[in-house]
C-alpha cells in the first residue's frame, strides 16, 4: 500500500489529529492551535474528554513515557494506546483532572503547592528567634520529618489519655452495676468483676465511694495478679485461675493489639482524645515553635488564610527597597517577595480563604485543580500542553475572571491550554473552540467545528452554539411556587457559619449561592446533610435515610459534624438524602447497573433462560462479584492492577477473561442473543431498548435517560465515572424509587460536568421531585439552575472568615436586585 498522505509539518503551529477513533470518536480528524486556549465543548457523552484527554494526552503521555525509559514500553502497552492513526506536532502533555485528594493523605494545601517548603525557608533563614537560641534548618518546621517532629506525639499533635472520667462515666454505679464502663461487656466483664471482689473489693457500693487509692489501683495498675475464682452465679461451674486488668490496662491494650475494628473504636471511646499538651497540638517541636515571623509561630502562620498572609508578607517583601536589615533581612525579603507572588496567584483564583495547614482530604475537586493550575505557574515548564477538566467547576461567575488570567499567564509562559469546559463565560474567552457531538455516545463523536470562537455561530448541528449568544429573556418565565411551611435551623456552628440562622422553604427548589468559601457546602453538605439527620434520627423522627457512604465512616465529616442550635420544622421531613459527588464505588466491582439496582433484574432474566435453566444457574451465577459464574483470576473485576511504582494504580485488562470478568461456561448463556458480558457492554441507550420487555430494568434506564446519561455504558466501571455523573446516577436511583414525599433531596452542584443543553434536563428532574412533595435544595453557581429556583439564600460576602453570612434571600427576581448580593449581577443578566 503506497498511498501518499502528506504529513503535515510540525512546525506550523498545528497538533494534528487523524483518524482518532477513541471511545465514540468517529474518524476524527482536526488541527488544533498550540500557544493558544482551546475549549472542547459538547453535551455530556458527545466526546469531549474522548478527545482532548482519551487521545491527545494519553497519546503524549505514551510518547513521553517511550522516550524517558524505553524499557518501559513493554509495559506502557498493557496500559492506554489511544486508538488514533496519526498525531504530529504533539509536545508533551500534562493532565490536570479534577481529583480528591485521598482520604488518608496527609498533604496539605502547603505541601500540595509547594509553598511549605519557602516557609520553612522563611523561618530557618530570616525567622526572629529568642535571644541566644540557635538557628534551627529548615526540615525543623515541619512536623512530617524526624527532626520537625514533636517528640511526644512525633507530629501528629494528638495524645490520647485516660482519667478516670473517661473510664467511669457515672460513679454512682456499682462495679456491679457496670461502673467501669471501660470493661468489657457480657462473659469476660462478669469474670473481672469476679475476679475484683476475689481481691477484696466492694463491688456493690456506688464507685466514687471507693477510697481513692482503690479507684486508683483498680483503673490505672499495671499490676496483673492472678487469683482463682469461683463463679459467683453459676455455682456448678468450676472454679479457675482469672487474670486482673485495670481499666486502662484493658484499653491500651484493646485499642493497639485488637484485631477488630469496632472492639478498637469502643475503646477509643473511654480515652480523651485531645490536642498534646507539649505541642498544644500543632506538632511542631517546642523550639521551632519558639521562633516568629511577623509575629506569628509557624502553626500559626500556617493556620492563616492566604488572605491575610499576603497582608502579612507584604511588608516583609517591601523592607528590601527600604533599609537593608542585613543579611537576614535581605534573605527575608527575597522568599517573602516569592511567596507573595505566589499566593496572590491563589486568592486570585478565589482561593484566599484556604489556608496552608488545610488538608487535602477535605478540599472540592474544583479546589483541587485550581490548586494544581497555580502551582503549574511556577513549574517553569515550556511548550506543553495542559489538558484541563471544567476548570471553572467550583467556581462563582464572579471569579471566572481571575481564572482566565491564569489560563493566559500559563499561555503566555509558552505552553497550550486545552480545557474541556462548560461555562460559556470561560467558553467564549478562549482563543479557539472544538465543538464535538451532534449527541452523546454513537450520537456524538464527530468535530462538529474547529476555530476561533465566533464561526461556531454558523454551524447549523451544534448544540453549544445557542449557548454562546448572549441569552435573550426567551426564557420562560416561571412563577415561583410559595411555601407554607419551613424548616428553621438556629445558631449554625461549623467552618466559618459562626451561629448562623437560616430558613429553608420546604416543598419548593431551593438554590444556595455564594462566592467559593463562603460556606455553601458546610450550610448544606454539612449542617443540614449530616447535623439535621444525626439530629433529626437521635429524636426519633427521620423514619428512614439513607447512609450515604460517607456516613460516619469518613473521618474528616466525623470531625466536621456541625453544631446546631434549635431545630423547626423537622417534624414534616421523614428523609433526608444527600446526593453528593462521591464516587458510587471505588473500584470496578461496582458501575451504575450495581448501583441503580437494574443488573438485578437482570441477572434474573438469565437464570430463566433454557440454557440457565438446564444447567440450574441460579441469578447469582451471573454476578461478577461473587464465586462461581466469575473470572477467577480476576475475581471479575476484568483487569488486574498493573503495579508499576512509576504509575500508581493503573489497570491493565484481565488476560484470563480479557475483561469480560466471567468464565467460558457462564457466557454460554445469552438472552435474546447477547451474553451477560455483551449486556453490560451496552449503553443505557441500547440497553432501554434491548431490556424493555424487563419493567424493573427498564424503569431504571428511563430515570437514568432522565438525567442525561444515556450514553454511559452499564458496565463502566465506578472509577471511570466523573463526579457529576456520580451524582446523577444517585439522582436517577431516587427518582426510580416509590414515590413517598416529604424528602429533604440536597445537591452540591449538580451541574458539574453538563453542557448547558443538559441543564435543563437535570432542572426538570429536580423540579420533578418538588411536585412529588419532596423539598429540594442546590448548592448552584449555574445561573440557569438558580434562576429556575423557588427560592434563593445568597451567602458572603466573601470567602473564609470574610463569609458565612446570609446576605441575601428571595425569589431570583427579588435577589437580583439585591445591591449587596455578588450573585445579583450574573442573576439579573440571566433573567433578562
Ligand atoms: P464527554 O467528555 O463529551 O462527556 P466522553 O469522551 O467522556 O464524553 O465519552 C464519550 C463516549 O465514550 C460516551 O458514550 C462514553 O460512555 C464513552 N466512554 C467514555 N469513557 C469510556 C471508557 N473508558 N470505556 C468505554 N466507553 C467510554
Ligand atoms: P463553599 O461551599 O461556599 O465553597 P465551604 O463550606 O466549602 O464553602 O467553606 C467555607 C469555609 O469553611 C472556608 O473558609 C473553608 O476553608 C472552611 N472549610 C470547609 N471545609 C472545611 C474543613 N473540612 N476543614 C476546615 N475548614 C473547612
Ligand atoms: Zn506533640
Ligand atoms: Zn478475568
Amino acid at each position: 500500500d503506497t498511498e501518499y498522505t502528506p504529513i503535515p509539518s510540525t512546525h506550523d503551529g498545528f497538533v494534528h489529529v487523524r483518524g482518532a477513533n477513541e471511545n465514540n470518536l468517529r474518524d476524527v480528524e482536526v488541527r488544533i492551535p498550540r500557544d493558544a486556549i482551546v475549549a472542547f465543548t459538547g453535551v455530556s457523552g458527545s466526546g469531549k474528554s474522548s478527545l482532548a484527554f482519551g487521545t491527545i494526552f494519553a497519546e503524549a503521555q505514551r510518547r513521553f513515557l517511550e522516550s524517558v525509559a524505553p524499557y518501559a514500553r513493554r509495559l506502557i502497552a498493557q496500559g492506554h494506546t489511544p486508538k488514533v492513526e496519526f498525531i504530529s506536532g504533539l509536545p508533551p502533555a500534562v493532565a490536570l483532572q479534577q481529583r480528591r485528594g485521598t482520604a488518608s493523605s496527609r498533604s496539605t494545601v502547603g505541601t500540595l503547592t509547594t509553598l511549605s517548603n519557602s516557609v520553612r525557608m522563611l523561618f530557618s533563614r530570616a525567622g526572629d528567634y529568642p535571644q541566644g537560641a540557635p538557628r534551627l534548618e529548615s526540615d525543623s518546621f515541619s512536623p512530617n520529618t524526624a527532626v520537625g517532629a514533636c517528640p511526644i506525639c512525633h507530629g501528629l499533635g494528638i495524645s490520647h489519655a485516660v482519667t478516670e472520667d473517661s473510664l467511669v462515666p457515672d460513679a454512682n454505679l456499682s462495679i456491679r452495676e457496670g461502673a467501669i464502663a471501660a470493661w468489657p461487656g457480657a462473659w469476660q466483664g462478669k469474670n473481672l468483676r469476679d475476679i475484683t471482689s476475689h481481691l477484696g473489693y466492694d463491688v456493690d457500693v456506688p464507685f466514687r465511694q471507693l477510697p481513692k487509692k482503690e479507684r486508683d489501683w483498680l483503673l490505672f495498675t499495671e499490676e496483673q495478679p492472678v487469683v482463682e475464682v469461683t463463679p459467683e452465679r453459676d455455682r456448678v461451674a468450676k472454679p479457675y485461675k482469672g487474670r486482673f486488668w485495670s481499666a486502662r490496662r484493658y484499653v491500651l491494650h484493646t485499642v493497639a493489639e485488637s484485631k477488630s475494628a469496632s472492639m478498637r473504636a469502643k475503646a477509643l471511646q473511654f480515652m480523651h482524645t485531645g490536642p498534646c499538651p507539649e505541642c498544644a497540638g500543632t506538632g511542631f517541636r517546642p523550639d521551632a515553635l519558639a521562633v516568629t515571623c511577623a509575629g506569628l509561630n509557624i502553626a500559626e502562620f500556617n493556620a492563616t488564610a492566604l488572605d491575610g498572609l499576603a497582608v502579612l508578607l507584604r511588608p516583609l517583601a517591601e523592607a528590601r527597597n527600604k533599609e537593608s536589615g542585613g543579611m537576614s533581612g535581605e534573605v527575608a525579603a527575597s522568599i517573602a517577595t516569592d511567596l507573595l507572588e505566589r499566593i496572590t496567584v491563589l486568592t486570585g483564583l478565589g482561593l484566599g480563604y484556604l489556608s496552608l495547614d488545610r488538608g487535602t482530604p477535605t478540599l472540592s475537586p474544583g479546589e483541587m485543580q485550581r490548586l494544581r493550575i497555580a502551582t503549574q505557574l511556577r513549574s517553569g515548564l515550556f511548550g506543553v500542553i495542559y489538558v484541563l477538566d471544567e476548570p471553572s467547576a467550583g467556581l462563582h461567575p464572579a471569579d471566572a475572571q481571575p481564572l482566565l488570567e491564569v489560563l493566559e499567564a500559563l499561555k503566555a509562559g509558552g505552553n497550550s491550554v486545552f480545557v474541556v469546559e462548560h461555562n460559556m463565560d470561560v467558553v467564549a474567552r478562549a482563543d479557539w473552540i472544538i465543538d464535538v457531538g451532534p449527541g452523546a455516545g454513537a450520537g456524538g463523536g464527530k468535530v462538529l467545528y474547529s476555530g476561533p470562537v465566533a464561526g461556531l455561530a454558523d454551524v447549523n448541528e451544534s448544540v453549544t452554539r445557542q449557548f454562546l449568544e448572549p441569552r435573550d429573556s426567551a426564557n420562560e418565565p416561571r412563577t415561583p411556587r410559595v411555601a407554607e411551611k419551613w424548616l428553621e435551623l438556629d445558631g449554625i456552628r461549623l467552618h466559618n457559619l459562626v451561629g448562623l440562622d437560616a430558613r429553608f422553604p420546604l416543598g419548593v427548589l431551593t438554590a444556595v449561592t455564594g462566592v467559593s468559601g463562603s460556606g455553601k457546602s458546610s450550610l448544606v453538605s454539612q449542617a443540614l446533610a449530616v447535623g439535621l439527620r444525626d439530629q433529626l434520627r437521635a429524636g426519633g423522627s427521620v423514619t428512614s435515610s439513607e447512609p450515604t457512604e460517607a456516613d460516619g465512616t469518613d473521618p474528616d465529616t466525623e470531625m466536621a459534624r456541625a453544631t446546631l442550635g434549635e431545630v423547626r420544622g423537622a417534624q414534616r421531613i421523614d428523609r433526608i438524602v444527600a446526593m453528593d459527588q462521591k464516587p458510587i464505588g471505588r473500584t470496578p466491582r461496582s458501575n451504575l447497573a450495581t448501583y441503580t439496582g437494574l443488573f438485578d433484574a437482570v441477572r434474573k432474566a438469565f437464570a430463566q433462560t433454557p440454557l440457565a435453566l438446564e444447567r440450574g444457574y441460579g441469578a447469582g451465577r451471573f454476578s461478577f462479584n461473587v464465586a462461581g459464574g466469575r473470572c477467577e483470576t480476576c475475581l471479575g473485576e476484568g483487569y488486574l492492577e498493573v503495579e508499576l511504582l512509576f504509575l500508581p494504580g493503573s489497570y491493565g485488562p484481565c488476560p484470563q477473561c480479557h475483561g469480560s470478568r466471567y468464565n467460558p461456561e457462564t457466557l454460554e448463556v445469552s438472552y435474546a442473543g447477547k451474553n451477560i458480558a455483551e449486556v453490560l457492554e451496552l449503553s443505557v441507550d441500547d440497553a432501554a431498548e434491548f431490556l424493555a420487555e424487563i419493567p424493573a430494568a427498564a424503569r431504571s434506564l428511563q430515570t437514568l435517560r432522565d438525567v442525561g446519561l444515556g450514553y454511559l455504558s452499564l458496565g463502566q466501571p465506578a472509577p471511570e465515572l466523573s463526579g457529576g455523573e456520580a451524582q446523577r446516577i444517585k439522582l436517577a436511583t431516587e427518582l426510580q424509587r416509590a414515590r413517598r414525599g416529604h424528602t429533604l433531596y440536597l445537591l452540591d452542584e449538580p451541574t458539574t460536568g453538563l453542557h448547558p443543553a443538559d441543564v435543563a434536563l437535570l432542572l426538570q428532574q429536580l423540579h420533578r421531585l418538588v411536585q412529588e412533595s419532596n423539598t429540594v435544595v442546590v448548592v448552584e453557581h449555574h445561573m440557569d439552575v438558580v434562576a429556575a429556583a423557588d427560592w434563593v439564600i445568597d451567602l458572603g460576602p466573601a470567602g473564609g472568615d470574610q463569609g458565612g453570612k446570609i446576605i441575601a434571600t428571595g425569589t431570583p427576581r427579588e435577589l437580583a436586585l439585591n445591591p449587596t448580593s455578588k450573585t445579583a449581577p450574573y442573576l439579573a443578566r440571566r433573567l433578562g
